[in-house]
Formats: structure tokens, C-alpha cells, sequence
């Protein structure tokens, strides 16, 4: 991609790769298959203990890098191996255009490289006058395209056969058949002619060892292999974040890496180079080749080493972003992303892709090629959940797009919303206003029967909730009466949807509650959880609600502060903390560790049993919110809930996968959203459920909204409204 593109054409190049019917199925097709293998993959290893191991290996070779770097350099030289550092793409270029220009190299082959890809390797050398001829099946199909990979280790997934035949009969000026196994035919016979004429062989490389001076390269196909040992120059082009101490760290890597990048238990190939390798046989028909350069048999080849820096060494030395060079480049944070799964990597990356791409464009393209990408993540968590190198992906995205706003103006529309959220009493009052000013578009119903002006057609894909006449927190005003002994103390924080739009799932509560003897704290101060501000970049404003909120609870005597929203109760509980940490005192531990979700609370700390009742309804699929399941690794406690108050829980395919609301997600990217949200609803009535429950009331909004608009027959509850009257506390 040459220029910086504006939101609105980014947006219509989204839609454009939804409306590509090929490319939805196959990453569809990819996510289900890619789930079921991992699991196997994984099936007899403590996944997380081995990723958390991975995450320190690497933490630790960040932290070290500068020494390590130093005994590789030293090692790899004495290894006969040429070492040479870049400071930046640019400078990578030029050296490696420098090899070829004087070891006479005028034709190219290569292994698949994202740091190749990073740095425009081959466009850079093809304007120098070199053929470059890339031979992974995959990376030769999108260089003949013109474009670049759509995944970091299937860069070709989002072509059909049809389109590769296309290409290989336009490449070859011969009709080719579409059958997989004759097309891979074809590319390997017009291959092995590049093969033996190529003068230069390039490389990546996932490991370089400090302790011997040996790259590494894991592969699929057995090009690298010839890559490295056919021509009489090569040259590996690695990061720096690429160091670790011995092989021991990599092959404890190498046990997670291809079990999270595609679900295979090994891969094919992992090749470990020390040293260039002997000539047996060597012709050079290049006349114009050097005479040094010239080995004759029993001489070694000519190997060279480039060590790119582009902006790594300083991304090591923050705190908050080294973190970001702990990723392996396995590409499983992709393979997990409900936007990924819906418009491929072309739309959802620069030349990295995914969850880690969002982040290091930044970093390597600049932020004019991050600004838009880092707005389309739906904070689902699902990267984090199995990022082999523990990295905190969602969290650094909303950071990357705080940062550039703060580096290039914030919005309009997003500094208003700060402005607003902040400021609670002028927040609420807004709301109760927008309340009565809804009623032509509510006609006395609950739901917005039509969108106003201000929303454009892509926004109607839901129909949206109106605005209650009478929020929760004048209900708890002028009801509640606190029991007379309290076996438990809690405070309830309700976050605005509940208070202003579904205060009945927070009565429904209150009546389960007052039956379990659980005296409630309501405090009026509280304010918006601060998540949509983080969701939009406005750090500071999430800042501000989150002191306001501190404070609305601290002088409460209460054991628990209980949310049923699993969005807030996971910010206040996970991001809260880290964001006042310089202005709350420690205040922001205690808040935070007393936060609790409602059903954890329910099962746990009342011990509530239902009566067997004989009432079960059909069957009752559950959608685990994000925030609940990965956020906040609530999964056990609302299926009992569900079973224990007479309902039939069956399990769905998708129970885990985003519902696609995201907060301003939604608004930014209606389209995706529907999309994602259309594949949760198939999935839910595939399973013949009646019913589906939730525990968010954002997710009830995106999908009871979608199930009325797309008639549904099944309904939409949080799980507090299906509490049965006969239940009984223990
Ligand atoms: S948080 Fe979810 S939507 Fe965002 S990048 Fe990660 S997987 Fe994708
Ligand atoms: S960020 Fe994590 S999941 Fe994504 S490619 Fe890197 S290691 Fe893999």
C-alpha cells in the first residue's frame, strides 16, 4: 500500500473485502478448522504454563539483547559468518543491495520473511535492476499478484484455487488446471529453474543464538533449505528482537510455535545454520561475477547476516511496548480475531497482520498507516487468550490509539464524549433529556422504531433499546429497604446501560438479593465505568471517570462491589488500577479487588441453590461476553446458574466468539459488526436453543437487537432476568 488512506476509504475497502464471498468463507472455514486443531495440538500440554515460560524467554532476551547481541556478533563471526547491523529499513536495503552488487548477484531467490516484507526488500532490490523471485508457494503466488501476504504464515489464504490457476495460466501463457496438487506442480517446475540460476539466496530467521552463533528457520516447505544452500551467497535478514541466550530457549519456543500458528503438532523443517556451508559443485556461468567471490569446490560459501534494528532498540527500552517484542510471528493472534475472520488480513494489517499488526505499524510504518487500523479491534481479548509471547494485545492497541491521537488531535466527536463522561451530573442529565426526546421515535414502545438522522443506514442492522423513563438509580432512591441483618455488605455498580436503559436486569437482581439477605449499596457518583472512553482513545477522560468512581466507593463498608456487566466489571477490575496508578493513592487496589460479576457472586459468595422446579424451559444457549470469559476468566458460574434456575444450557459452537459490539466499535464499523454479530445469531439457532443469555448488557443490546431485526425465533435475557421466582437460597 503506497499512500495513507482516509477512515471513509478505509471503511469502503472493508466492505469491499465483505462483500468478497471467497475470502469470507475461507477465513471462516479457517477459524473453525484452525480452533479444533489447536486444541488437539495442545490437547496433552499445559498451554498457558508453556506460554507463560515463552513470555519470559523472550521478556528476558529483550532485557539482555545488547549482551546478547554482542556474543552472537562475535560468535557468528568466528563462524566465517559477514555480520551486518542496520539501523534502519533503508539501511538494510542498502546493504543487502551492497552483498549483491559485489558478490556480482544479479538473480535473487527467497524464503518467506516478514522482516523482508517489512522493510519492501523486493521492491527496493527489483529497483536496483535484481530479479528477486520469492519460493514459498504462498509468498510466489502474492508476488505475482502484486500484493502483499494476508497472514504472516499462509500468506496466500485469502485466494481460491480458481484464482491461483488464473494467475499460473497468465504466468505460465498455458491454460492451467485448478486441482491444488497440479498447481503446486506448476510452481515447483517454474521454481527449480530459479532455483539453479539464482546467485543469492535470502532468508528470515525465528532464532539467532547467542551462545553458538546459529540462526534458526522453521519452515513447511523445503524451499528455505535450498534457498540457503543453492546459491553461493546468502543472506539472512533477521530483527534483532530475533536474539535469544542458547538453543535450549529456542526449542522450548519451538514447542508452542507451530502448535499456535496452524495447529500442526511440528513443522516440516526447522533448520539450524552456524557457518556458511562447503561448495561440492559449484558453477558460476555468471561472467560477471568477482573473482573473490568465485568458490571453487571444497571452499565455503559466502554467508551474511543483517541485523535489523528499525526502531526495535528503542521499543525495548519502554516499559509498556517491549512487550511487544516478545511475539514469536506465529500469526495465531489472527487466526482468533472475529474482524480478522471477517475481512482477512489485507484490510486488518499494514504488512504485519492481526492483533500484533495494529501495533507495530506503528512502530515500523508510521501512524499514519496505524491511525485507522488500531480503531477496528472490538477489544474481544481473544489475541491475549493465546499469544504465544503473553502479550497484552487488546490493552496495547487502545494504547497505540491514545498515542496517536494525543500526537495528532483528538476527534470532535471523541473529545465530547470525554468532555461528557467526565463530567457525571451534565452525563446523566443528557440522558434523562434524551430520554423525552426519544418518545417520536420510541412511540411509547421500548426500541427506537427508527434510527435518527444522525445514523446512517450501515447503523440499522439492530434494533436499539430507548432510553428508560425511570433509571435504576431512582428506583433504588425510592425503594430499597436494606435488611435488618445483612449477612453480606455489597455495593452494586451498575455502569450507564443497566442505570439508564435496562434497570430491570438490575431489579431482577435485587429481588434475588433481598431473598439472600444481602444488604446493597447504591452510591449516586458513580459514573460510566470509563471503558468507552478508553475505547476511543481518550485515556485521560477513562482516567478521570475511573478517580470519580474510586471515590463514589471508597468510604462504603461493604465486602464486595458487584457488577453485572462484564465489561465493567473486567475494566475496573484489569485496566483500572494501571491508569490511576500515579493519582489514586493505592485507593485503586482496594476498589478493584472488591469488584466482583454478578454470577461469580451468585455461585460463590451466596451460595444461592434453586429449587428443582420441573419448569425447565427448552434449550438455553449462553453467549460468554468477552470481558467474562477471557476478562475476567469467568466460564463455569453462569451454565450453573442457567441449569440451576430450570433452564436446559446447551452449548454452541461460537459460545466464547465476540458478538461484534465492542461499544464504539459497533458505531465506527457497523458493517463488520453485523456480520460478526449475523454468524454468533446462525450459530445460537443451530443449536436449536429457545433462548440465549448473556451477562452484559451491551451484548444484550447487539444481540437481542440483532435477533428482533433479523426475526429470530429465539429471545435474548441477561442471566439476571432468568433467575425463577421459586428459587430458593440456601
Ligand atoms: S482484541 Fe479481539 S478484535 Fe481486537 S485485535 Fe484482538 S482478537 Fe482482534
Ligand atoms: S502477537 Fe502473539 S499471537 Fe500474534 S503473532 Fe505474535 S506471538 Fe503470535
Amino acid at each position: 500500500m503506497e499512500t495513507t488512506e482516509s477512515f471513509t476509504q478505509y471503511k469502503s475497502r472493508i466492505n469491499e473485502s465483505l462483500g468478497n464471498e471467497f475470502l469470507r468463507t475461507a477465513m471462516d472455514n479457517f477459524a473453525v478448522a484452525y480452533r479444533t486443531a489447536r486444541k488437539k495440538a495442545f490437547s496433552d500440554i499445559d498451554v498457558d504454563a508453556l506460554i507463560q515460560e515463552v513470555a519470559a524467554i523472550k521478556s528476558d532476551a529483550i532485557l539482555n539483547h545488547e549482551l546478547l547481541l554482542k556474543q552472537f556478533i562475535s560468535k557468528a563471526k568466528e563462524n566465517g559468518i559477514h555480520i551486518h547491523p542496520a539501523k534502519t529499513a533503508q539501511d538494510a536495503n542498502r546493504i543487502i543491495a551492497t552483498i549483491a552488487e559485489q558478490t556480482g548477484s544479479k538473480k535473487i531467490i527467497k524464503s518467506k520473511s516478514m522482516t523482508a516484507e517489512e522493510i519492501h526488500l523486493n521492491r527496493y532490490l527489483e529497483n536496483k535492476g535484481l530479479e528477486v523471485t520469492e519460493t514459498d508457494l504462498g509468498e510466489w503466488i502474492v508476488q505475482l499478484r502484486q500484493e502483499g501476504p494476508s497472514h504472516m504464515v499462509m500468506p496466500a489464504i485469502h485466494l481460491s484455487r480458481y484464482q491461483v490457476a488464473d494467475l499460473f495460466s497468465k504466468e505460465t501463457r498455458k491454460d492451467q488446471s485448478n486441482e491444488i496438487e497440479k498447481l503446486v506442480k506448476v510452481a515447483r517446475k517454474q521454481l527449480r529453474e530459479k532455483f539453479v540460476k539464482a546467485d543469492m539466496g535470502i532468508t528470515g530467521a525465528n532464532y539467532a543464538l547467542a551462545q553458538t552463533g546459529t540462526i534458526g528457520i522453521v519452515s513447511n516447505e523445503g524451499n528455505a533449505r535450498l534457498v540457503t544452500t543453492w546459491p553461493r551467497v546468502h543472506v539472512a535478514l533477521l530483527g534483532i528482537d530475533k536474539i535469544l541466550p542458547s538453543i535450549i530457549e529456542a526449542l522450548t519456543i519451538n514447542k508452542v510455535l507451530p502448535k499456535n500458528a496452524t495447529g500442526q503438532a511440528i513443522t516440516s523443517y526447522v533448520t539450524w545454520i552456524t557457518g556458511p556451508s562447503e561448495c561440492k559443485n559449484m558453477a558460476i556461468e555468471n561472467k560477471n561475477v568477482p573473482t573473490a567471490s568465485i568458490k571453487k569446490p571444497g571452499q565455503k560459501r559466502e554467508m551474511h547476516i543483517v541485523l535489523l534494528d528499525n526502531g526495535r532498540k528503542a521499543i525495548a527500552e519502554d516499559p509498556l511496548f517491549a512487550q511487544v517484542l516478545q511475539c514469536v510471528r506465529g500469526g495465531a493472534c489472527a487466526n482468533v480475531c472475529p474482524v480478522y475472520r471477517m475481512v482477512g488480513g489485507h484490510s486488518l494489517g499494514y504488512v504485519y497482520i492481526g492483533a500484533i499488526g495494529l501495533i507495530t505499524t506503528y512502530f515500523f510504518h508510521g501512524r499514519e498507516n496505524a491511525a485507522n487500523l488500531v480503531q477496528n479491534c472490538t477489544n474481544c481479548g481473544a489475541c491475549k487468550a493465546v499469544c504465544a509471547g503473553g502479550i497484552n494485545l487488546p490493552y496495547l492497541i487502545k494504547e497505540i490509539h491514545s498515542k496517536i491521537l494525543d500526537e495528532t488531535g483528538h476527534p470532535l466527536k471523541s473529545l465530547l464524549l470525554g468532555k461528557v463522561l467526565k463530567n457525571r451530573k451534565l452525563f446523566h442529565s443528557l440522558l434523562r433529556t434524551a430520554s423525552l426526546a426519544q418518545k417520536p421515535v420510541t412511540g411509547g414502545t421500548p426500541y427506537l422504531r427508527h434510527l435518527p438522522m444522525i445514523f446512517s443506514k450501515e447503523h440499522n442492522f439492530r434494533t436499539l433499546p430507548a432510553i428508560t423513563d425511570t433509571p435504576f438509580r431512582d428506583r433504588f432512591k425510592k425503594h430499597y429497604k436494606p435488611p435488618a441483618n445483612p449477612k453480606l455488605k455489597i455495593a452494586v455498580f451498575s455502569g450507564c446501560v443497566q442505570d439508564f436503559v435496562y434497570p430491570e436486569q438490575l431489579e431482577a437482581a435485587m429481588a434475588l438479593l433481598k431473598r439472600a439477605d444481602v444488604g446493597v449499596a447504591f452510591p449516586m457518583d458513580q459514573s460510566c465505568c470509563g471503558l468507552p472512553a478508553m475505547m476511543m482513545g481518550e485515556k485521560q477522560a477513562a482516567r478521570d471517570v475511573a478517580l470519580q468512581n474510586i471515590n463514589a466507593f471508597k468510604d462504603l463498608d461493604v465486602d464486595y462491589i458487584v457488577s453485572l456487566c462484564a465489561s465493567c466489571a473486567s475494566h475496573l477490575k484489569n485496566h483500572l488500577p494501571d491508569l490511576v496508578r500515579d493519582y489514586a493513592q493505592n485507593d485503586q487496589e482496594i476498589f478493584s479487588d472488591k469488584v466482583i460479576p454478578f454470577s461469580r457472586f451468585v455461585v460463590d459468595k451466596i451460595g444461592v441453590t434453586f429449587e428443582e422446579n420441573g419448569q425447565a424451559s427448552g434449550k438455553t444457549a449462553f453467549h460468554s461476553p468477552c470481558h467474562l470469559c477471557r476478562g475476567l476468566g469467568v466460564k463455569k458460574e453462569p451454565k450453573i446458574l442457567i441449569n440451576a434456575s430450570g433452564h436446559q444450557y446447551v452449548k454452541t459452537d461460537e459460545e466464547e466468539t465476540c458478538c461484534g459490539f465492542g461499544g464504539s466499535f459497533s458505531a465506527n464499523f457497523p458493517t463488520i459488526s453485523n456480520e460478526i454479530l449475523t454468524r454468533k445469531l446462525d450459530d445460537v439457532e443451530n443449536s436449536g436453543a429457545d433462548l440465549l443469555v448473556t451477562e452484559c448488557p451491551g451484548c444484550v443490546m447487539q444481540l437481542r437487537g440483532g435477533a428482533l431485526k433479523q426475526n429470530r425465533n429465539f429471545k435474548v435475557k441477561h442471566i439476571s432476568e432468568i433467575i425463577q421466582p421459586t428459587s430458593k437460597l440456601s
